[in-house]
């Protein structure tokens, strides 16, 4: 059974060493009631040297250097466990904080926990290169090093989640860390660090330091023992965190925004297509950086699918994030939602037109929240900036094509790479356009799929580096060759005729 979720207000500290640091407190109001329900602590550049000092004792500990792949995979199946008994207080925290539906948030926490287990299986087959042949005597082993003490800054969108895509593999990898959460959604963070402890990891190898990107992120990206940046966020801010790393030239990951396409073309299963063309665009309330915002449809369905959409959009049921009957809940905060009904008004004076929402939702009883209706936009032209960018809010737009040629030009023509999606049941098309598609995911029949084996990430603005699977292990790694001579090499400086 879960331990039931804090009473309201939560009031946490840091967690550094295994203990908790307070600091002045930084207020989280719920988003669908405006509630206080937690205090984290707002945290200084302070704070994060002695979260880094931390990871790097914990890191330099024999404890940790010495200690097998094997070991650590067994640590990390026991969180697998500790996460499971504790999914649904986690995900009671992140429903709240969010304001996204309970019943999704425990699909978050599953999806996470994959992660966890993953990422034990790959501890425990870790393996380098052996090369044999080079020269006579001369034998090289390429190894996979951790790459030491590394930073993780995550976004409020799917908080425990996007947590345990990078965690469990820097673990998996044998480094430490430090975590900077967002500043709104901090709490199944701070709880995931100290069920880190109760699984077994020493004390330093997990730290949370809390507060804002300015106080808190900027100065783990720039700490000089710092050697990789784990970073999912907006692009705005992945650009920041790229410029700020270049001096002390820290590797950086940068998971950043997108704007996902449903290219529908008239061969599909028509309804399959428009149910996923409704859950990519409102699932999470289409705070997802996957979030398929564009549907491009093939002129000859055009007004056919455009009302099947937006007949199953209306249906959604907008409501208070525990509440079971809710599909989607609450935005992040106000300034957001008053930034997503901006970007619809600036789509309608760009030529689109509302077909669905477009406006907070009338019930008295979610007055008070940050609520925002399912919104579908139609004739949307690609200059339009609801085309172009990222609103991050549930609001999909519609735009017809006539050719493969033309739908391939419209979905890559914006500034994100992250994911796409064809639908067709031609099978040439389905590998003609998956091949041009510019992204690092790309959906045929399916849209927002995936499983912890698979490495995730984007090109073009979406940022560049994986995580998840062998390739998200990878980036928490560095290559180290190891050369061995059975008879000690002659130096070249010496002549040929020259005795040693
Ligand atoms: P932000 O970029 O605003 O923030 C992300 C994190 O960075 C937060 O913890 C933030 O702190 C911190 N931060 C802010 N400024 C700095 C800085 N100067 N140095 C270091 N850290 C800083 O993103 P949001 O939280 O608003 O999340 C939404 C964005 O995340 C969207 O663009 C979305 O597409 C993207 N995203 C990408 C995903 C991917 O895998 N590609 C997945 C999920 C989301 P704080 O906010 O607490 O001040």
């Amino acid at each position: 059974m879960s331990a039931p979720k804090p009473p309201d207000p939560r009031t946490y500290g840091h967690h550094i060493a295994g203990g908790r640091v307070d600091g002045p407190p930084l207020e989280r109001r719920d988003p669908a009631r405006g509630e206080v329900v937690a205090r984290y602590a707002a945290g200084t550049t302070d704070d994060v040297n002695a979260a880094v000092g931390a990871a790097a004792a914990a890191f330099a500990a024999a404890s940790w250097r010495r200690i097998p792949a094997t070991a650590r995979a067994e640590l990390l199946e026991k969180l697998a466990e500790l996460l499971e008994r504790n999914a649904d207080r986690l995900a009671a925290l992140d429903s709240e904080e969010v304001g996204k539906p309970l019943r999704f948030a425990r699909g978050d926490l599953a999806l996470g926990i994959g992660h966890v287990r993953h990422a034990a299986a790959l501890a425990r087959t870790t393996k380098g290169d052996a090369y044999t042949g080079l020269a006579p005597g001369y034998t090289v082993l390429a190894t996979r090093e951790p790459a030491g003490v590394v930073g993780i800054i995550t976004p409020w969108n799917f908080p425990a989640l996007i947590l345990l895509q990078k965690l469990p593999y820097a673990i998996a990898a044998g480094c430490t860390l430090v975590v900077k959460p967002s500043e709104f959604t901090s709490s199944s963070t701070l709880e995931i660090a100290a069920l880190c402890e109760e699984a077994g990891f020493p004390p330093g190898v997990v730290n949370v330091v809390t507060g804002t990107g300015a106080a808190a992120g900027h100065p783990l990206v720039t700490h000089p023992l710092i050697s990789y940046v784990s970073f999912t966020g907006s692009t705005r801010v992945g650009r920041e965190v790229m410029r700020a790393s270049a001096d002390s030239l820290t590797r950086v990951g940068l998971e950043l925004g997108g704007k996902a396409a449903n290219v529908v073309f008239a061969d599909a299963d028509l309804d399959a297509a428009a149910d996923a063309v409704v859950f990519g665009a409102f699932a999470n309330q289409g705070e997802s950086c996957v979030a398929g915002a564009r549907l491009l449809v093939d002129a000859a369905i055009g007004d056919e699918f455009t009302a099947a959409v937006v007949s199953r959009a209306a249906a959604l049921s907008v409501g208070m994030p525990d509440d079971p009957r809710s599909d989607i809940g609450a935005l992040i905060h106000h300034g957001h939602r008053d930034g997503v009904h901006a970007a619809v008004l600036a789509g309608v004076e760009n030529g689109g037109k509302v077909l669905a929402g477009g406006r907070p939702p009338h019930a008295p009883e979610l007055a008070a929240g940050a609520f925002y209706e399912p919104t579908v936009i139609a004739s949307v032209g690609r200059e339009s900036p609801v085309f172009q960018r990222e609103i991050f809010g549930p609001v999909l737009s519609v735009t017809t094509f006539g050719s493969e040629e033309e739908a391939l030009a419209l979905a890559n023509g914006t500034a994100y790479g992250l994911a796409q999606s064809v639908w067709t049941t031609d099978l040439d098309r389905a590998f003609e356009m998956s091949r041009g598609l510019e992204a690092g995911t790309v959906w045929v029949n399916t849209t927002s799929d995936g499983s912890p084996a698979l490495s995730f990430g984007g090109v073009k603005q979406s940022g560049f580096g994986r995580e998840g699977g062998e390739e998200g292990l990878r980036e928490f790694t560095e290559y180290k060759t190891v050369q061995f001579r059975g008879e000690p090499r002659v130096s070249p400086f010496r002549r040929p005729d020259e005795k040693p």
